[in-house]
Order: C-alpha cells, then structure tokens, then sequence
C-alpha cells in the first residue's frame, strides 16, 4: 500500500476506544480538583493565613511572609498526597509561551535518606537564569540572574502525566533589577492601575467598592488534523501553518462546516480536553465548529483577567497535549492554510466591582445610568486615543495574514455600539434630549412559539471592537496570542481615561456652587458628550471589510496600520511610553524591549518561514516535479524507439511542466539570493522581510501551487490540502 493510502487508512480506521476509556465527569466533583484553590485552602489553611489569601485575591493586599510559609507547605502536602514529586515556577516571558524549571521536592538527610520539602521562600521565590530568555536588551547575555515571583492570584495546579505530575505556582519573572521580563508583571500592574482609577470615578459618582476588576472571557478557535498528515508536512511541523498547498475544490463555500455536526472522533478529543480543563478549574462552555472545515472554536466562561491570562495559557497547552492522545493535532496558528479563514481569539471584555455589579451592562435606561455612561465613554475614549497600541497588541507575522484579509477584521480600529447605544451617542453629539430606544418583542408568525425580547442592537461580526450586550468584545487578537498584552493595553488605555474623567470630575465639581445629585449628573452628561464628540470619529455601524469604510476611515484620520512592521514604529512614541510610564505599567526601557522582541520575533517567523519553504521546494517539491518530467520525456523516447510518436496533445503537457518547473526554480533562487543579503539593523531586517522576503515566498508558493496541479497525486512528496482537511 502507497503511504498515501496508508495514512489515508490510518486516519479514516481510528476509533476514539483505542484509547483509554472516557468517563463522563461529575462535573461539579472534578471541577478545579487539580488546583490549589480556594476551597483546598478553606480546609487547609489555618482561619487568619486562609483569610489572607482571601484578601490577597480579591483586594490584592500582600501577604505576610510567615503566612506564606504555611501556604508552601500545605501546598507541598497537597500536592504530594497527588503524587507530585517536583514544583515549577510557570512563568510567561516574552516569547509569549510559558517556561519553567522543575524542581524537585527532595531534600537529602545527613543519615542518608531523603524528605520532601517545599519552604516558604521557594514558593515565593525562584532564581531561573534569566539568560537565555528575549529580554529586548534589558540583559546582556551575562548578566543572568532572573527572579521568579509568586503571583498568589492566581491557583497553583497540579500537572499529570502518565508517569508522575508536579505542581506549578504561577509567577511573574523579573530581572535581578527588577524590570519585568515577562507578560504577567504588566498584566498586574495594570490590573491595579484601571482598579485604582476605576474607584475614584465611583467614589465621585457616590459609590464606594473596595475593589474594581477587569474580566476576561476568550473565545479560542484552532484546527484538529490527523497527526499523520502533520507530522509529514515540514511547513507545519517547523511553523505551525502550510506555506504550500493548492486550494482543494471544495473549502469553505457551502458554509455547511459552521455550527454542523461534530465528527466522534473530534468529538470524543473535546470531551477528553474539556475534562482536563475542568479538573483545573479552567470553565470551559461553548464548543461548535467554526466557518472553515477541521475548525473549531472553544470558550471558557469569563474571569478577572490575571486568572483568565493564565487559563489561557494552560487551555491552549492541554488542547495540544490531549489532542496528541487521539492522534490528532491542534493548530493554533493564526493561518494554517490559505484561502481558507484563519483563526483568531475574540476578548470578551468588561469591567466589575468586587460586589459583581458589571459597570459596563446599560441596564433598561442607558441614558439615565452615570456609571455606565462614564465607563462606556471611557472606553471609547481609550481606543480612540490609543488605536496604535490596540493594534500593536495583536501585531505578529502570523496575524498579518488574517487582519484585513475579509475574514478578520481590518487593521483600522473602530468602535461598534448597535442600535440604542449608537442612537444615544448621537444625541449625545448632537445635544439632543437623551432618551433610550425600548426594546420590542419578537413574534415569529407561530401563535405556538414564544415571544421572545428582541434585543437593543444586531451584532455586527466585522467589527474590530463590538459592544455585544454587556461588554466589548476585542475581536482582531490571534488565536496564538496570549491573552496578556492585549489586555494590558486596555486596562491601560481605559485607566487614562478614568483618570481623566475623574480628574476633570473633581474639580468642575469643586467650582459648582450647587452640589446637589442633579449638579452631579448635568456636569457628568456634560463630559460623556464632550467625550462623544472628541471621539465621534472612532464609531462605526457598517462593514469593516468594504473597500468604501477603508476610504471613510482615512479621511476620519483613522490609523490604518497594515503590518506588524508597520504598527511595531509606534510602539516606544512619546504618548504611549508616556502611558506605561504615569501608570507604572512599563518603563520607558521596559517598553523599549518589549518592542525590541516584537520585532525580533517577527523577522526570525519570517526567517524560518522562508527556509522551510526553500528547504521544501528544493528537497521535495522540485525532485518530485523532475521525476514525472524524466518520466515523460522518458516515456517519449521510448515510444520513439518503437515506432511510435508522441502525440501532439501531449506535448503541451510536457512543455507547462517544463515551464512550471523553471518558474519554481526561478523563483526559489530569488528567495535564496535575498535570504543570504544582510541588513544592517533589526528594523531593516524586518523590512527586508516584509517587503522583499514575504513576496518571494509568494512567487514561490504560486509556482508550486500550480505544480502540485500538474504532478501525478502518487509522485506528490506531501498530504494535500484534500487529506488534511477532510480525513479524520
Ligand atoms: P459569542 O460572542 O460567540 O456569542 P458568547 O456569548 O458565548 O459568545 O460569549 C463569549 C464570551 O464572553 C464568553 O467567554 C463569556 O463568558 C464572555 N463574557 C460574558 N460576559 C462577560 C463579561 N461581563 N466580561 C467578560 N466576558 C464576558
Ligand atoms: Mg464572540
């Protein structure tokens, strides 16, 4: 049998009981029963260290060192009573992954046996080698301490494998100076930045809370493919997405993939990853197949956005990991496969108080209720002001391929609002009398069915950044990013504008000789339209993806920033370093490297891309197309020795080989020749990159895409386009 035809077999003969059997989980048992949560620490914990944590969690108070001692140490009994035998400091650096040193609990005794310890200081504390991790130039290579700090926010877990598990204590990595060389540090900072700004506009507006939190709800889309297929495919293996491929006949144009029938086999993979990512208290709640065929979506429920940052993380290595167990693969890439839609990750996004009032839900009466006006128009405010950094948070080579490719939404930013809350802000503008739109029922011409509410505004899936309900949803993320600069950026931005509004709130305030409620809620609409109007520009009802919005967003003066090359120039300006400074968020060389390492990781992505695409063709597509031309000519010669002559409708097929191949060949010589030219500098090396590099490896995509049409499927070295995406 053809190997073809082996993986083929391979694939279509897989059953999900080849694997151990699963068992429906109880879900409210199992669920967290893998992290030191709170309910473990409730009934482990000593009364006064439990209510520290306690604090420590929801009002970020810090924890007192002796505390922490017992913490380690009934983390380490928990975690040993499940067989852990090693603890790891989880950790997130710049590479947007996660790392971490495993340790092991042991401790030698001077009569030469052993016992299992874990201090206080070791939970608290851990001194990686920062050395070899991208710090954008805040460490040279010899300057190697690092520090790994526990984030006590966030749950310990405990990681299985077959043969043992260790526990990892989520942590913040820091420089021996101090500076972060990570994603978490910031994701704190500004957690506490937008909470402190938050409360003094609710203190003005006459509301007191103790705490004010971002909340995080993503929804994660990603492919399933046989792993066969993948593993014989270098492209994917080396940079996660096909850099070849002739599109198959049929993709995506029947939209019969979307919210369809889950295959068993695919099916049984979710169930399985879903059941891991409960027994680690990660809430997974929808799943459904997305638009392309092999995609797939799945989202959590919504948490403070330290904890979803992490569960993310973690959801997106279990996905990979319990994938593997069902001989399938998880693509996270942001484009695996051209012509087909690419995945992303969509940021549900909100703000609530510790009394879990949600300060962005409208209520019945927008127009009457200050807090979410306040909020609302602080959001809009903050994308207004900070598109740049909204698009830079979700800038990689990678997600160049999907944003404004009309399966994304455009590199231009704008804000949708719906109906009512679209309605409101123009009279806002316009100075008209507020009034809200009431919502209507629905009746769908069945007396027997339900009327249902019909609700205040459409969705509106182009747009970059939605208002759906209760929350904005930040739709342009990739769907390998980590959850946490993003986030970053909109805790930032919105604390500004909090600031802002608090600062101006206060003193117009002061100068009002009337301080009564309905003082207070003249000056505060007064605000939200002045907001309105400054930001007017920044709001957009229609289609993202119509050439004519591109044409409407440039005369706004909207930013169009179309690559990650492009956007990355903003990153370090004067009113962005201005931001991370003031909030102390990211200094000023903070900031820097994290532009540093943007730009690193994009050149090297494209580096490895196009080597790949150079190795591929040379090894493997060229030979096979040389092989069907020699048999050809081959089978020509030998029909002339006998007296036969090739017909004349078969030398046009030889002759568009013969030029295919020369236009490969032409084509991955170009790509060679500007791979091996040097640039002086990082930036002009990712030029060179962007402007030189990306379209040769198109030129040569092209050239082999035909080919794989011309050459006989059995001589063809990879799984195509067909195999991967339809057998499972
Ligand atoms: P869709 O946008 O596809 O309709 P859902 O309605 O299922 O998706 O919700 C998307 C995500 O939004 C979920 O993760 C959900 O928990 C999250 N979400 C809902 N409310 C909030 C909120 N107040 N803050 C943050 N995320 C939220
Ligand atoms: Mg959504």
């Amino acid at each position: 049998m053809s190997l073809r035809l082996h993986n083929i077999t391979a694939a279509t003969k897989y059953r999900a009981n080849h694997i151990d059997t699963i068992e429906p989980p109880d879900l409210e048992v199992h669920f967290a029963e893998n992290t030191f949560g709170i309910d473990e620490m409730r009934k482990r914990l000593p009364k006064e260290v439990f209510q520290g944590m306690v604090n420590c969690i929801t009002k970020s108070s810090p924890i007192a060192t002796h505390h922490a001692e017992i913490v380690a140490l009934t983390m380490k009994e928990w975690a040993l009573e499940r067989g852990a035998t090693h603890f790891v400091h989880w950790f997130q650096p710049l590479t947007g992954k996660t790392a971490g040193k495993h340790d092991s609990f042991i401790n030698p005794t001077v009569v030469g046996k052993a016992i299992a310890s874990l201090r206080g200081r070791d939970l608290i504390q851990g001194e990686p080698d920062a050395s070899s991790f991208p710090s954008g130039g805040l460490r040279a290579t010899h300057e190697a301490r690092g520090y790994t700090i526990w984030d006590p926010s966030s749950p310990a877990f405990l990681v299985e494998n077959e043969n043992g598990s260790y526990l990892a204590i989520p942590t913040c990595f820091v420089s021996w100076t101090g500076e972060a060389l990570d994603h978490k540090t910031p994701l704190l900072r500004s957690i506490d930045a937008l909470d402190r700004q938050a409360r003094r506009v609710l203190r003005l507006l006459g509301e007191h809370v103790e705490r004010v939190q971002t909340t995080v709800g993503a929804e994660q889309e990603y492919f399933l493919i046989d792993e066969e297929y993948f593993y014989r495919r270098a492209d994917l293996v080396n940079t996660g997405r096909t850099l070849l491929g002739a599109a198959p006949p049929k993709g995506q144009q029947l939209d019969d993939h979307y919210f369809g029938e889950i295959p068993s086999r695919i099916l049984a993979c979710m169930l399985a990853t879903e059941k891991e990512l409960y027994r680690l208290g990660i809430p997974v709640k929808t799943r459904h197949n997305e638009v392309a065929p092999s995609q797939y979506e799945v989202a959590p429920v919504f948490e403070t956005s330290g904890i979803a940052s992490d569960h993310q993380q973690l959801m997106m290595i279990i996905m990979k990991r319990i994938a593997r167990k069902h001989g399938l693969v998880a693509l996270l890439h942001e484009k695996p496969f051209a012509d087909l839609n690419g995945s992303g990750k969509h940021i549900n996004w909100s703000i609530a108080t510790d009394k879990g009032k949600n300060l962005l839900d409208p209520g019945e009466a927008p127009h009457e209720n200050l807090p979410f006006l306040v909020f609302c128009s602080a959001v809009i405010r903050a994308v207004y002001r900070h598109q740049d950094l909204l698009r830079i948070s979700v800038c990689s080579a990678s997600n160049d391929h999907r944003l404004g490719a009309n399966e994304a939404p455009p590199a231009i930013l704008s804000v949708f609002l719906g109906t009512q809350l679209y309605d409101l802000y123009q009279k806002l503008i316009t100075g008209d009398v507020l009034s809200t739109a009431k919502d209507t029922d629905l009746f769908l011409g069945v007396s027997m069915l339900p009327l249902i509410p019909k609700h205040a505004g459409d969705r509106n899936r182009t747009s970059p950044f939605a208002f759906t309900g209760n929350k904005f949803e930040f739709r342009a993320v990739g769907s390998d990013q980590s959850l946490a600069f993003p986030n970053v950026v909109l805790n930032a931005s919105v604390a500004e504008s909090l600031r802002d509004f608090a600062n101006s709130l206060r003193n117009r305030l002061r100068d009002k000789d009337d301080k009564g409620p309905d003082s207070l809620k003249d000056v505060v609409l007064e605000m939200v339209a002045e907001i309105a109007r400054e930001c007017k520009d920044i709001l957009f009802e229609g289609d993202n993806y119509a050439e004519e919005w591109h044409q409407e967003a440039e005369r706004r003066g909207l930013l169009n920033l179309r690559t990650t090359v492009d956007a990355l120039g903003h990153l370090t300006s004067e009113k962005n370093t201005q931001l991370f400074e003031s909030f102390g968020i990211l200094s000023s060389s903070e900031l820097h490297a994290r532009y540093e390492v943007a730009l690193e990781q994009y050149e090297m992505t494209v580096d490895i891309e196009a080597r790949t695409l150079e190795n591929l063709v040379r090894t493997q597509v060229l030979p096979a197309g040389f092989s069907y031309l020699n048999e050809l000519t081959q089978t020509a010669a030998q029909t002339k020795g006998i007296g036969l002559h090739v017909k004349e409708s078969v030398v046009p097929v030889v002759k568009t080989l013969n030029d295919t191949l020369s236009e490969l060949v032409s084509a991955v010589d170009e790509l060679t020749k500007l791979l091996n030219m040097h640039q002086e500098s990082l930036a002009a090396e990712a030029m060179h990159k962007k402007d030189m590099i990306i379209p040769a490896m198109d030129k040569v995509r092209e050239a082999a895409d035909k080919l794989e049409g011309l050459v006989p499927e059995k001589m063809w070295p990879l799984p195509n386009y067909d195999e991967i995406l339809f057998v499972h």
